[in-house]
C-alpha cells in the first residue's frame, strides 16, 4: 500500500505557482489577484478562507475578503461580485459555500465572471469541462487528477466508481474521468446497493461527508481509494469518509485524511487562479 501525499503535492504545486508569479511579475507587470465573498460567520468557512488568504500572501497574489453578516441581502452580494467582475487586479472571484438561506446559490454564482470563475462552479464553466473543453474546473475534483497524474496512475479504461454526485464535487470529477476516458459509475444516497458498485471498481473516488461509509468488504484487493470526505468527529479530530484503518491494507494507493485531498483544493485554486492571470489581455 503506498500513500498519496496531498500535502507534498500541494508544496509543490504551490512553489511552482510562486516561480511563475515572480516571473509574471517581472516580465509583465501582473500581480494575480483573488477575491473572496465570505458571508456570514460559520467558523469553518472562516476557517477555510483564512487557509485561502494565508495561501495566496505565501505565493505572492494580492487578494481581499469581502467579509459580509448574514443579515445581507441578495443584491448587496450580487453589487459586490460585479465590481470584483470589473475590478482589473482580480483575476478569481471565489464565493464561499455555504450561503444563508435566503440568498439564491445558484443566482450567485451565475452572476461570477466565467473568466473569473476559479472555482468552476459557473454553468459555463460546467457545460466546457463536460465538453471536454479547456475550462475553470472546480479546485477539489481537479486536485484529485493532479494526484493521478503525480502518482503516474493511468485512468484510460479503468473502472472508477464515484460516490457523491455534488455539482462542487461528484460531477465535476465524473466528468474529469471520462474525459480521461475512465469508465465511470456515478453513485449517491439514493444507490439501491453501493458495495456492488464499489467492490467492482479499479479505483473507488469518495466524497459524501459521512465518517467511515466505505467499508473493507466494500473495496477489491488492490484498488486505488481516494477520500474527499473531511468530518469533524465527536473527539475533535478530521477523518474521511473511508474507513482507512481497515480499508487501507488492501490498497494499492490511498489518501490519508487529513494531508490527502485537502490541502490540493487549495493548491488548484492558486493554480485556476494563475491561469486567469496569465489569461489577462
Ligand atoms: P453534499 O452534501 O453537497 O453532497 C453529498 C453527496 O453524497 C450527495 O450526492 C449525496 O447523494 C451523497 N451521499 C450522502 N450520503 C450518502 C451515502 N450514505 N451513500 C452514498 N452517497 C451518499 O456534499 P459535498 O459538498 O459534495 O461534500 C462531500 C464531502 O466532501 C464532505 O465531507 C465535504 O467536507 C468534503 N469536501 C472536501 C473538500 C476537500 O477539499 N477535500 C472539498 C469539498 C468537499
Amino acid at each position: 500500500m503506498q500513500l498519496i501525499d496531498g500535502k507534498a503535492l500541494a508544496g509543490k504545486v504551490q512553489s511552482n505557482v510562486a516561480s511563475e508569479v515572480e516571473a509574471l511579475k517581472k516580465e509583465k507587470n501582473i500581480v494575480p489577484g483573488l477575491a473572496v465573498i465570505l458571508i456570514g460567520d460559520d467558523p469553518a468557512s472562516h476557517a477555510y478562507v483564512k487557509m485561502k488568504a494565508k495561501a495566496c500572501e505565501n505565493v505572492g497574489f494580492y487578494s481581499i475578503t469581502h467579509n459580509m453578516p448574514d443579515s445581507i441581502s441578495q443584491e448587496e452580494i450580487i453589487a459586490t461580485i460585479e465590481m470584483m467582475n470589473n475590478n482589473p487586479r482580480i483575476d478569481g472571484i471565489l464565493v464561499q459555500l455555504p450561503l444563508p438561506a435566503h440568498v439564491d446559490t445558484d443566482k450567485i454564482l451565475e452572476v461570477i465572471d466565467p473568466k473569473k470563475d476559479v472555482d468552476g462552479f459557473h454553468a459555463y464553466n460546467v457545460g466546457r469541462l463536460v465538453t471536454n473543453l479547456d475550462a475553470f474546473v472546480a479546485c477539489t475534483p481537479l486536485g484529485v487528477m493532479k494526484m493521478f497524474e503525480e502518482y503516474n496512475i493511468d485512468l484510460k479504461g479503468q473502472d472508477v466508481c464515484v460516490v457523491g454526485a455534488s455539482n462542487i464535487v461528484g460531477k465535476p470529477m465524473a466528468s474529469l474521468l471520462l474525459n480521461a476516458e475512465a469508465t465511470v459509475t456515478i453513485t449517491h444516497i439514493h444507490t439501491k446497493d453501493l458495495k456492488s458498485h464499489t467492490s467492482k471498481a479499479d479505483i473507488v473516488v469518495v466524497g459524501v461527508g459521512v465518517p467511515g461509509l466505505i467499508k473493507a468488504d466494500m473495496i477489491k484487493e488492490g484498488a486505488i481509494v481516494i477520500d474527499i470526505g473531511i468530518n469533524r468527529i465527536a473527539d475533535g479530530s478530521l477523518v474521511g469518509d473511508v474507513d482507512f484503518k481497515n480499508v487501507s491494507p488492501k490498497c494499492s494507493y490511498i489518501t490519508p485524511v487529513p494531508g490527502g485531498v485537502g490541502p490540493m483544493t487549495i493548491a488548484m485554486l492558486l493554480s485556476n487562479t494563475l491561469k486567469s492571470a496569465k489569461a489577462r489581455v
